[in-house]
């Protein structure tokens, strides 16, 4: 029990050390609503999310809620894994 309880407290410890090495950059697209995209899952590059890449190539398929699917498209394809059928 004791083990396992160290091998949590390091997990925390190492997360955290992780977020602080980041640097605190956030996406400069919108979400739909028109409010600042909070994500700090940046490319560099881009200084856009994986969302809000303009360079990407998001999925013409939806999910099983009718939202837009966010997936990542396969090549020469408009859908994803998932969508490909
Ligand atoms: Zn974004
Ligand atoms: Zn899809």
């Amino acid at each position: 029990m004791k083990y396992l309880l160290t091998i949590v407290l390091f997990s925390v410890v190492t997360l955290t050390s992780t977020a602080q090495d980041k640097q605190p950059l956030a996406c400069k697209g919108k979400t739909k609503s028109g409010v600042a995209c909070k994500s700090t899952i940046v490319a560099k590059k881009t200084g856009y999310c994986n969302a809000h890449d303009p360079n990407r190539v998001k999925c013409t398929g939806k999910t099983t809620a009718g939202n837009p699917c966010m997936m990542i498209v396969q090549k020469n394809s408009t859908t994803c894994r998932i969508h490909n059928k």
